[in-house]
């Protein structure tokens, strides 16, 4: 089926030709014709479904078919969890809405209001709010929601992973009792159930991807490793299996930036974005990554949200979420459109509890490998040698398992993988606790914990 079967305005259907798109997503389809019949929307949908063209094209198309409003009172109101997101909507919106006459606004905290309450003063037609910022204008009187028709919850699970409900709950007792609504949402919780059957009216409940159907496309193993040696198994992980493009998650901002630098020092060349980047600093080290220009995007799950990244042979839980649905959403990077995809989990003894949490979301157990021989390299003392990449010192996959025996501690200057970097002679290996215990001690016996 094409755009123009969809019932789309002939502005619409240029600016989506304009983007290149040869037909609806499997959402859109759906979505499309039921927004434009004015129909609440309960949506599971991850970023890379086209979810966005999927509500803001028909919402344009209503709003369109009714110019008579002198003042610009937003007419549709989209709430997202973050800046990111939505400076991305809105920027969507901006896009398909070319030919049309209608105004989009974005408005989000971390930046000054001021600029935000003019620009709202001269109106606009769809209204794209973080929610806290939202009820920060709207207690300065510099926002009419009165004529809100349309309300769109944007990645309702990670908002209420943020703790917006109450100020979601909020923004809607300023609404009009009389709209419609749409929510989007990666997961299922019982907290968007019960959000979505107070929110909805006789919702059409739209599935592109069975719940939780990226589990079963993406092969999971974890492993158990002490915190301060799981660098040291990534890069040998990332060194031995030969991982070419791998997204790794950290938990806080800073925990990405040092991980990134001592990938860096491993050979492993990587980017960070968390929200401490400028969007041009994520755009640009997305951008790299994409292109293959680093092999290792490392990143905080806020971060994250909201980016295009598809079909990722790799993704990396360098640190354990605190939500488990986050996890569902993180692998649900890779093994998209039936491309296989790994998720490797690094689990130190603190996150056991995590991990269940995850399992029990999972409906089955994460295997949990036994943890290989790796070394620890010594932080490197900068600036030495001349940058040499790990895999440049020894070919892949040519040491004998026999070499992994609890007594092998390499020297330093054995040409023996990871043990060259930066650091030069400095730098030499030695062999991590997990790592000297021989193989049939190790916890687990390969699948269980
Ligand atoms: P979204 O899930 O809304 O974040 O969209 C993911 C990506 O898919 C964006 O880069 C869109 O530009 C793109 N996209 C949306 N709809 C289509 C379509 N029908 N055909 C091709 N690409 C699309």
């Amino acid at each position: 089926m094409s755009f123009s079967e969809l019932g789309l305005l002939p502005e619409l259907l240029r600016a989506v030709a304009d983007k290149g798109y040869d037909s609806p997503s499997p959402i859109q389809l759906q979505a499309i014709p039921a927004v434009l019949g004015g129909r609440d929307l309960l949506a599971a949908a991850q970023t890379g479904t086209g979810k966005t063209a999927g509500f803001v094209l028909p919402i344009l198309q209503r709003l369109a078919a009714d110019q008579s409003q002198v003042q610009r009172a937003p007419r549709a109101l989209v709430l997202t969890p973050t800046r990111e997101l939505a400076a991305q909507v809105a920027q969507s919106a901006r896009d398909y809405g070319k030919y049309l006459q209608l105004r989009t606004y974005q408005v989000f905290g971390g930046v000054s209001i001021n600029p935000q309450i003019t620009a709202l003063r001269a109106g606009c037609d769809v209204l794209v709010a973080t929610p806290g910022r939202l009820l920060d204008l709207a207690q300065q009187r510099a926002l009419d929601l009165s004529k809100v028709q349309v309300l769109v919850l944007d990645e309702a699970d990670r908002m209420l992973d943020m703790g917006f409900i109450n100020d979601i709950r909020r923004v809607i007792k300023l609404l009009p009792q009389q709209r419609q609504n749409l929510l989007f949402s990666a997961t299922y919780s019982d907290e968007i159930r019960g959000l979505a059957e107070r929110l909805l009216r006789d919702p059409l409940s739209i599935q592109v991807a069975p719940r939780n159907a990226p589990i079963e496309l993406v092969e999971q193993r974890a492993y158990r490793v002490q915190k301060e040696h799981k660098r040291h198994l990534l890069v040998h992980l990332a060194q031995e299996e030969q991982w070419r493009q791998i997204l790794i998650f950290t938990r806080t901002k800073h925990g990405a930036n040092r991980l990134t630098q001592q990938l860096c020092d491993a050979g492993i060349d990587a980017a960070a974005i968390h929200g401490n980047k400028s969007q041009a600093a994520r755009v640009k080290a997305l951008d790299m990554f994409k292109r293959g220009q680093v092999r290792a995007l490392v990143a905080t799950e806020v971060a994250a949200r909201g980016l295009d990244i598809k079909e990722l042979p790799q993704v990396v839980n360098y640190e354990l979420p605190n939500v488990p649905e986050d996890y569902v959403h993180r692998i649900g990077r890779t093994g998209r459109a039936g491309a296989a995809g790994e998720a490797i989990s690094l689990v130190s003894s603190d996150e056991g509890g995590l991990l269940r949490d995850i399992e029990r979301v999972l409906r089955r157990p994460i295997p949990v490998l036994p943890t290989p021989q790796f070394k620890i390299l010594e932080s490197v003392q900068r600036p030495t040698a001349p940058a040499q990449r790990d895999s440049n010192s020894r070919p892949h996959g040519n040491r004998p398992q026999g070499d992994r025996s609890p007594g092998d501690r390499a020297p330093g200057n054995r040409a023996h993988g990871g043990g060259r970097h930066h650091g030069g002679p400095r730098d030499h290996a030695r062999h991590g606790g997990q790592a000297r215990r021989p193989a049939q001690d190790r916890r687990g016996g390969g699948t269980t914990r």
